[in-house]
């Protein structure tokens, strides 16, 4: 076997504002990672990394963000990245919009675009980190003008099926679209994932029209989960390798500092955990590929079970939000695993 530790990681300084002192606030192994690698082994693909590699993560000791260093290399997390979701979609018999996991992502989606709504009426929107492009199928039913960029390759085919049109591809600070163009951009998911969170901001900044919606969500280490973790020194399960940042109310508010924050809330996790997966919550891309195969091997007569049980437990956690949200707890103390932010991109640009 071939030892490729050391090429395939890369060490950084902070994305926020370049400063190289850092405290480790945690390690994690990635056990999950080597999985992965096994199965890219197999297929007769260069493995990610050889060992059961020990990941720390820093906070930035000047502006607090935290992340992880030394981390995969771009390289690595593209091998990475197409192979999961050349996992999760390729040779599979049920077509991924007819399954379970689908229309669990399809109330995610529809709530996302009903908050969107609350801000502005449809426009153009692009959706970056668009994934097989289910949230954008969701706004192009409901009038929108839709655009989307998504790093993996394999999942923009998947998406171009759907939705009939091409996402975007490529370095995000290249995409082909004009300045001040934009009604909305929304970036769910995506900022922890990327590794230089400045460029994207700075894209949606200059993509927006002046007045223009920017929708973020990103794992929250103020949260909660975390503070319990800490509490009781238990590792924390919200770190995860291709997880490169990690945020708090205070830096997501300094990366958005051009933008004016309009709501910034939080919540915690809806997926459901599946019973044979309650053992360790390792990774969520582990378990999505499992859930996907895990789905086909099901009868009707338990897909339509499991998809009852699921709807049930959203509906739980949608009210706990509503809850949370009347009394405006969530809002004040931002204890959830993700923030949810919206921002707007100010109406006259001062420029001089
Ligand atoms: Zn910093």
């Amino acid at each position: 076997m071939r030892h490729e530790k050391r090429t395939e990681l890369e060490y950084v300084i902070c994305n926020l504002c370049g400063n190289r002192n850092g405290n480790v606030i945690g390690e994690f192994r990635s056990r999950d990672l080597v999985d992965i690698d096994r199965s890219l082994t197999k297929r007769g693909k260069r493995p990610i990394l050889n060992s059961n590699h020990t990941f720390q993560v820093f906070r930035c000791r000047s502006c607090g963000l935290a992340f992880i260093n030394p981390r995969m290399s771009r390289a690595a997390l593209k091998r990475f990245y197409e192979g999961f979701y050349e996992g999760l979609f390729v040779g599979k018999s049920v077509s991924y919009e007819q399954s379970v996991y689908a229309v669990l992502n399809h109330e995610q989606e529809k709530g996302r675009l009903k908050d969107v709504s609350r801000f502005t009426r449809a426009g153009k929107l692009l959706d970056i980190g668009a994934g097989p492009g289910h949230f954008l199928s969701v706004a192009k039913k409901h009038g929108w003008q839709i655009y989307g960029h998504e790093y993996s390759k394999k999942a923009a085919t998947i998406a171009q099926q759907l939705l009939g049109q091409m996402l975007f591809t490529g370095k995000i600070s290249q995409i082909p679209l004009p300045d001040n163009f934009l009604d909305v951009i929304t970036m769910h998911s995506v900022l922890e994932h990327t590794s230089d969170p400045q460029e994207y901001v700075t894209t949606a900044l200059k993509k927006l029209k002046p007045g223009g919606l920017l929708v973020v969500s990103v794992p929250n280490l103020r949260s909660l989960n975390y503070f319990l973790a800490k509490l009781f020194s238990l590792p924390y399960p919200g770190f995860l390798f291709e997880h490169l940042y990690y945020f708090s109310p205070k830096v997501i508010s300094s990366l958005l500092k051009d933008f004016k924050i309009l709501e910034m809330t939080s919540y915690h996790h809806s997926r459901p955990m599946l019973p044979q997966q309650s053992q360790h919550r390792i990774s969520v891309n582990r378990n999505q590929s499992r859930f996907a195969t895990f789905l086909l091997e099901l009868s009707r007569t338990e897909r339509k079970w499991l998809y009852i049980r699921n709807r049930v437990y959203a509906a739980q956690m949608r009210l706990l939000r509503e809850i949370l949200e009347y009394h405006k707890i969530g809002g004040r103390l931002k204890l959830g695993d993700v923030l949810y932010v919206f921002a707007k991109k100010p109406a006259e640009e001062s420029q001089n």
